[in-house]
């Protein structure tokens, strides 16, 4: 058991068979852990996204947004422990289960004893992989906006936003250079490259998106237009 000391690991029980959900549930709090429920793909998604457990038990077989696919939507945001649970024994599941990003899957009926090794094996490889990302130098800030490079990663005041590749490239491009009015074609060339072929009003299009997604959550102005110039982000 962690040390008492330590805060409760928090553990999200994405399945939709209520006995299931709730022995997983009466045993991981027996253990020390805090759970919550969902029975809900679609919901289940947002939920983990909000980036409020520090592990997910994901049920394979859910309505309305099955585990693969909740999976895989969230690793483009996520480094959430996810431990896929799947009825079947079936070999194509478990390597697609690890090749969309899941930590581990475990074939139902498993043990208890079983679950919560995996569990915290899981923990302590997140844990070792904050620390390292804790002792990285290369995170990118501006006021609540944090970006983290190595994992293509970007957080505002603590929440991941859902940023496409080109989005965070561009974000990225404008954090590096804070303060510097940037050109669109500057723009153009650093992110889309030399061989970019359509027109810069791209840039005005991925300006919008990033705006809509920090300057609109945040009530605050991140990123500047200098008319006839370009853009710029601000401290
Ligand atoms: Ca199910």
């Amino acid at each position: 058991m962690d040390n008492a000391k330590e805060t409760k690991k928090r553990i999200f029980i994405v399945e939709d068979e209520k006995r299931i959900a709730r022995f997983l549930q009466m045993e991981l709090e027996h253990e020390g852990f805090s759970t919550s429920m969902e029975d809900n793909g679609r919901r289940a998604f947002e939920k983990i996204v909000q980036g409020e457990y520090d592990l997910v038990l994901l049920d394979v077989m859910l309505p309305d947004m099955d585990g693969m696919e909740i999976c895989r939507r969230v690793r483009e945001l996520s480094d959430v422990p996810i431990i896929m649970l799947t009825a079947r024994d079936d070999i194509e599941d478990k390597v697609h289960g690890l090749d969309i990003g899941a930590d581990d899957y475990i074939t139902k009926p498993f043990s208890i004893a079983e679950l919560l090794a995996r569990i915290r094996v899981a923990l302590r490889k997140r844990q070792r992989t904050v620390s390292e990302a804790e002792d990285d130098s290369d995170k990118l800030t501006v006021r609540e906006l944090s970006l983290f490079p190595a994992r293509h990663a970007a957080q505002l005041s603590g929440q991941y936003i859902d940023l496409t590749k080109k989005e965070y490239a561009l974000l990225e491009y404008l954090v590096r250079n804070k303060r510097a009015v940037l050109s669109r074609d500057q723009i153009l060339q650093e992110v889309w490259g030399y061989d970019y072929m359509g027109d810069t009003n791209v840039v005005d299009v991925y300006i919008s998106y990033l705006r809509s997604k920090i300057d609109e959550p945040s009530g605050e102005k991140y990123i500047h237009t200098v008319r006839g110039v370009g853009y710029v982000i601000k401290e």
